[in-house]
């Protein structure tokens, strides 16, 4: 299994997978769908005879149960798309061997170097293989590596059925790049008590909590007319909005000056005009609770500067986008305590990390599928400076088997 996880990952990284979140389709673009075929093609082959693409282009197969235990099924999920920031075509795969800490130079692009000095998880890294782009595009890491080590996981375990485990389910989502990939997810043929995304960072890593999050969208409203004539009837919503703008707190509450466990709002999108301006903004907070408190505050000072502009007005609307997963996962902690014990029997120590933003694991958890997220080794996301290492995506390998034997382990006879 040590040799393949590094040759599919390599294979794979060359389809061009990237989404388009400008397209309407199902999947956003057709090479994702010409990628899963040939993965659907490859998973058969292995010997999941029931592998296929969906109408709306998702890959599901199983693994058979090898124990006769009452074992609940488990999935194991990784999404195909690559971001649609990067170029995410044409990339060609660099294999570093033996990382010494030395710089990596990108030949297409060789102001693109990779130096241990900017990115200290590169210090974990000595001794072993890694894999870099070619300096003109993304790698696609994220999350072809999380591809390859479940598909690397379902060949072992098919190759050794004296591991005992129960039902596994594997599924390949597209276009979760563009925060769509639970949207088709058929979690009822899916079939599985839980799941995990394979589509985290450094070794060990395992993700049990997201934001929960909220769109605002706030329509000021004003008074249009001709400016030459408007003296005592315009109001220009420009200017409400920003009133508004100029309120919201600088030095807390923002992107900018958070991190850890604080949350967040964050005016993204403005559309604007005399008549109407459309301020949109995201809310974050690990409590849902937290997003109702920031959604009055903002509404508040949205108020606040309508008062300062007599006879303008603003209409907003808060609409759910997702949910802290640990909210479901803490009503299922099986789900991540054996992944705990499991990385823990591939020899690694588990690093407990909260997402500052959503998976679709938060969503697929609040769709009945308990999903939490673990580590796939991907590093620098949506770069040009993206890697990978080999042997971290083995490990990732290990994980999974070891997984679907404590499982096993754990059910009742
Ligand atoms: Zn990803």
């Amino acid at each position: 299994m040590t040799s393949s996880v590094l040759e599919r990952f390599l294979r794979y990284v060359q389809y061009d997978t990237r989404s388009d979140d400008g397209s309407t389709t199902v999947p956003s673009t057709p090479g994702q769908l010409v990628f899963q075929r040939d993965l659907a093609a490859e998973l058969r082959a292995i010997g999941l005879s029931d592998a296929d693409v969906d109408a709306n282009g998702y890959v599901m197969a199983t693994i058979p149960a090898t124990t006769r235990k009452a074992v609940p099924a488990i999935g194991f999920i990784a999404h195909v798309d690559t971001s649609p920031e990067m170029p995410g075509a044409g990339v060609k795969p660099i294999v570093h061997q033996q990382y010494d800490g030395r710089d990596l130079v990108l030949p297409d692009d060789p102001t693109v170097v990779l130096r241990l000095a900017d990115f200290p998880a590169l210090a974990d890294q000595f001794g072993r293989d890694l894999v870099t782009a070619s300096g003109t595009t993304l790698l696609g890491a994220d999350d072809k590596a999380g591809v390859a080590e479940i598909v690397t996981a379902a060949e072992y375990l098919i190759a050794h059925p004296e591991i005992p485990h129960g039902v596994v389910r594997l599924a390949f989502t597209p276009d979760e790049e563009i925060g769509r990939g639970a949207n088709h997810f058929d979690v009822a043929r899916f079939g599985c008590r839980c799941a995990y995304t394979l589509d985290g960072g450094s070794r060990g890593e395992l993700e049990s909590e997201s934001f929960s999050a909220d769109l605002m969208t706030i329509a000021f409203h004003g008074f249009n007319t001709h400016p030459g004539y408007a003296k005592g009837t315009m109001i220009n919503a420009i200017k409400v909005a920003a009133h508004f703008i100029h309120h919201l707190p600088s030095d807390r509450l923002s992107p900018e000056t958070t991190d850890g466990h604080d949350g967040f709002v964050h005016p993204y999108v403005q559309q604007s005009g005399v008549d109407r301006t459309i301020v949109k903004l995201i809310l974050r907070d690990f409590e849902t609770a937290g997003l109702a408190e920031k959604a009055s505050f903002v509404a508040a000072l949205a108020r606040e500067a309508v008062a300062a502009f007599p006879g303008s007005r603003a209409d907003i609307t808060v609409d759910e986008q997702y949910r802290n997963m640990r909210v479901v996962l803490d009503r299922h902690p099986e789900v991540v305590a054996h992944a705990r014990d499991a990385i823990r029997r591939a020899g690694l120590q588990v690093v407990t990390r909260s997402i500052r933003g959503g998976t679709d694991g938060s969503r697929l958890s609040f769709m009945g599928l308990p999903t939490p997220n673990l580590f796939a080794g991907e590093h620098n996301f949506h770069s040009r400076l993206e890697w990978v290492s080999r042997q971290d995506m083995e490990q990732a390998v290990e994980v999974i088997v070891a997984l679907c034997r404590v499982w096993e382990e754990r059910a009742t006879l």
